[in-house]
């Protein structure tokens, strides 16, 4: 079936594109209305699900008169054809190769979420003073887009808040805007790089360039990735440009100030300088306490006064961790069935920081992946070394795997030493499924990103 897909894609799409993207593709099984792909990387999956799904849907539907679910796999033992190279960056295309493009746009269904996490929200932000200023910034640019500051420049160093104020201000645009008329785009830094590395392999910069002029309300995370890309600070000066110019609001977060980001070209540095630029701090005490109430809140948890206070004294700054060790913490009183007491946070926080060094987290075994897991899904430590091909024994055992694989440095073969001896192509094949499952099953991501949340802290 796939291959058939794939005649129809390569009929609507110029050759390298197709090579790039879809040669190395295979497809693995097609069994009760799914179609199971193989494709190199993780990359892959992303791209062509961003890019291609909905062609491929349209072209299955096609075939088989109803729905069909796609789901990708990973087999790097898929290579692609063409590798990118740089130089590319610079090739000057041909007009035919340009014909070719414009039939191939015709294809790339490029549908953008605005990318906005609801949590992050202004109600779900604990103000104090260490982010006052922040907050009240990001409250103005949200009333007023590109009237009060623009652009705003928020900087402060990891797990502070920065992400969830840039996205409260998405929110609070959003829900004034009754027309629905503003738009509004929210993405990493990294990921613009990303496309525009795409726009200039696949030669669709004019496309490229009026999207992102076309936006309203640009909300850019993480910018510090800018420090040595010369070509994409080129690209990004012409569209803060574009933006500014038009009067469009432009919300940037960095982990430091402009100044101090290594290589960033002067022009730029100056034009980050023209709105405001606004710093949050490390909490203090009384504000990491409002944080955790509101959490446990939120995530309808049993706080202790007692407890969340200790919590905050054990965390010195960073508020993710914060986060963390409450859901540990209540995952500990859930597995146990004991309710949240001092004693019980005692015992929970002793084993996830280190004692020479409370704050800092402690580093992530395989052994602990195990315990973790195991209790979390109510089996035996001793049956993520067995054999045992039950499912309720096997697919935690591979939700281990792919955990231990994924927040550990060990090789294949010994991360299979701690299974019991297993293969590395066992483990190899429990990370890619376990991957695939988390991309087509909403709930299950949410349970092995709870997972990964209590083992970091
Ligand atoms: P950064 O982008 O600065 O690394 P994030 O915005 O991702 O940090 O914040 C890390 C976590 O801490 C998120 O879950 C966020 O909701 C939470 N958080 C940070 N600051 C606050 C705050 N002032 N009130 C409530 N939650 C916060
Ligand atoms: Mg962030």
């Amino acid at each position: 079936l796939w291959n058939k897909v794939l005649e129809l894609v390569a009929a609507r799409m110029n050759p390298s594109s197709f090579d790039a993207w879809f040669s190395p593709t295979q497809q693995r099984s097609f069994q009760d209305g799914v179609l199971e792909v193989a494709v190199p990387d993780q990359y892959f999956v992303n791209w062509l699900k961003e890019h291609y799904m909905d062609v491929i849907l349209e072209i299955l539907r096609s075939f088989t008169q109803s729905d069909v679910r796609v789901i990708f796999t990973i087999d790097p033992n898929l290579t692609s054809r063409t590798s990118y190279e740089p130089e590319d960056l610079h090739a000057e295309s041909t007009e035919s190769r340009r014909a070719e493009i414009k039939e191939s746009n015709a294809i790339q269904v490029i549908e953008e979420p605005i990318g906005l996490n609801p949590k992050y929200t202004f109600e779900t932000y604990v103000v104090g003073g260490s982010n006052q200023l922040a907050h009240a910034a990001s409250l103005a640019v949200a009333k007023q887009p590109s009237r009060a500051y623009n652009p705003l420049f928020i900087y402060g160093g990891v797990g502070l808040g920065k992400t969830h104020l840039m996205h409260a201000i998405g929110h609070a645009v959003k829900t004034q805007d009754t027309q629905g008329k503003v738009r509004i785009y929210y993405l990493s830094f990294e990921r613009f790089m990303n496309e525009l590395i795409n726009a200039i392999r696949f030669d669709t910069m004019q496309q490229f360039r009026e999207k992102y002029r076309n936006i309203d309300l640009l909300l850019i995370d993480d910018i510090q990735f800018i420090a040595g890309k010369e070509r994409t600070q080129e690209e990004f000066f012409h569209t803060f440009n574009a933006l500014y110019d038009t009067q469009k609001q432009i919300v940037i977060s960095s982990d430091c100030p402009p100044k101090k980001i290594p290589t960033l070209e002067e022009r730029l540095r100056s034009r980050f300088e023209w709105g405001l630029i606004v710093d949050i701090q490390p909490p203090d005490f009384e504000t990491k306490v409002a944080i955790l109430k509101k959490k446990a809140e939120t995530e309808q948890i049993e706080l202790p006064n007692d407890v969340a206070m200790f919590i905050a004294t054990q965390i010195k700054s960073n508020i993710r961790a914060l986060e963390g060790c409450l859901i540990k913490i209540a995952a500990h009183s859930t597995i146990v069935k004991e309710e949240i007491t001092l004693d019980l946070a005692k015992r929970v926080l002793d084993d996830i920081l280190d004692v020479k060094d409370p704050g800092s987290a402690r580093s992530i075994t395989v052994t602990l992946i195990q315990e973790v897991v195991a209790n979390h899904y109510k089996i035996k430590v001793e049956d993520m070394r067995s054999a045992s091909r039950l499912r309720n024994v096997a697919f935690p055992r591979q939700i281990a795997m792919f955990l231990a694989r994924k927040l550990t440095d060990l090789s294949l073969p010994a991360i299979g030493q701690f299974f019991g001896g297993k293969d590395h192509t066992t483990i190899m094949y429990a990370c890619q499924k376990v991957q695939a499952m988390t991309q087509e099953d909403v709930t299950l991501a949410k349970e092995v990103e709870t997972l990964e949340q209590a083992l970091h802290t």
